[in-house]
């Protein structure tokens, strides 16, 4: 469920061609692994129609149907079992193949997405405010929502990207002030990992601790593992979701005589095979402020001269030469109690 008093759904999308079904079947496997909630692939040959029912069969999260032109590929889309779908109506065509689109997902209860983006934003609003502003995308939006709403149909979810981070956070407030529908919000061609990473996070910070947003999809030039990381970490760093290991870790300083980049960046991999853990788990170069920060911790390091304090629960249970740091910490994680 998307909206109302559910958890903030996290999301992604397969960047395999759909048509490969055991490749994008693979990947979604993956992405599931790692915490996603909802994917989407695209549907933009009748062959990856064919291999979106296939895929469908195969995996245990809801599958979106991105949809651009072809209202035929909707269609087929849903028929291959969507469960919900992707469309620009401006980009469907005119009025009769929206409609036949609406019926279909009428028919079959799932909802609409309806997306705007600054890149297909309509020629008549881009001219009048003389190129794309956040009022813009926000009419544009709305101008979507009326016309499936005009056929008889409200079942939808709203998306608004844009890649100028001050502009797509304006365009949420205006749309959240207009609307009750739930929205889908990110920031769209964020860029690489590292760079969109950051700027999705700026951006989604902002957005989501206005109380705006359903559903998030981080979008990065990359691993779609990351996105879904990425969302998580987002989430949780805000407060929205809890779940998985909260990394703590010191910015080290002359002080620090242990390798505690090396740890911390192990640790942080680690953190990510233990989705069903709930835990603080503290990283800290020395004694000064690191037995303190890995108290407050569930679970936490604090590094000495060659060796480190394992504590747990505010306790210290053992010290250990560094090179066993890593592997204690493993044994507590499988064994968490
Ligand atoms: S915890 Fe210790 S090693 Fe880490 S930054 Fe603080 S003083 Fe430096």
């Amino acid at each position: 469920m998307i909206g109302g008093s559910n958890p903030i759904a996290i999301q992604s999308m397969t960047n395999t061609p759909t048509a490969d079904v055991e490749a994008t079947t693979a990947q979604i496997l993956r992405l599931e692994e790692a915490g996603c909630e909802i994917i989407r692939a695209t549907v933009n040959t009748p062959e990856a129609a064919e291999g979106f029912a296939q895929i469908k069969k195969r995996i245990h999260i809801p599958l979106v149907a991105d949809i651009h032109f072809d209202y035929r590929l909707a269609i087929a889309a849903i028929e291959a079992g969507a469960d919900k779908i992707r469309i620009n109506p401006g980009n469907i065509g005119d009025r009769d193949r929206i409609k036949a689109v609406v019926d279909a997902a009428k028919a079959r209860r799932i909802p609409i997405r309806v997306g705007v983006n600054s890149g297909s934003l309509e020629k008549y609003i881009v001219e009048r405010d003389g190129g794309v502003t956040a009022a813009g995308l926000a009419e544009s939006a709305m101008n979507a929502v009326r016309t499936v709403e005009d056929l008889g149909y409200d079942n939808l979810v709203i998306s608004i990207k844009s890649a100028d981070v001050p502009m797509c956070i304006e365009a949420h407030e205006l749309i959240a002030g207009r609307t009750d529908l739930p929205l889908h919000v990110g920031i769209t061609e964020a860029g690489t990992v590292r760079s969109g990473v950051i700027k999705s996070a700026v951006g989604l910070g902002a957005i989501l601790s206005r109380g705006i947003g359903d559903t998030v999809r981080v979008s990065l030039t990359g691993d779609p593992v990351e996105e879904v990381r990425a969302a998580k970490s987002i989430l949780r760093d805000l407060g929205l979701r809890r779940g998985g290991i909260n990394v703590i870790s010191c910015p080290t300083c002359g002080r620090t005589q242990i390798d505690l980049v090396s740890l911390a960046n192990a640790v942080e991999d680690l953190a990510s095979h233990y989705p069903h853990l709930d835990i603080d788990l503290a990283v800290m170069g020395c004694v000064v402020n690191g037995p303190g920060e890995a108290k407050e911790a569930d679970l936490g390091i604090a590094g000495g001269a060659g060796e480190g304090l394992l504590i747990k629960h505010g306790e210290i249970i053992r010290k250990l030469p560094e090179s066993e740091l890593l592997s204690a910490l493993i044994y507590e994680l499988d064994n968490w109690k």
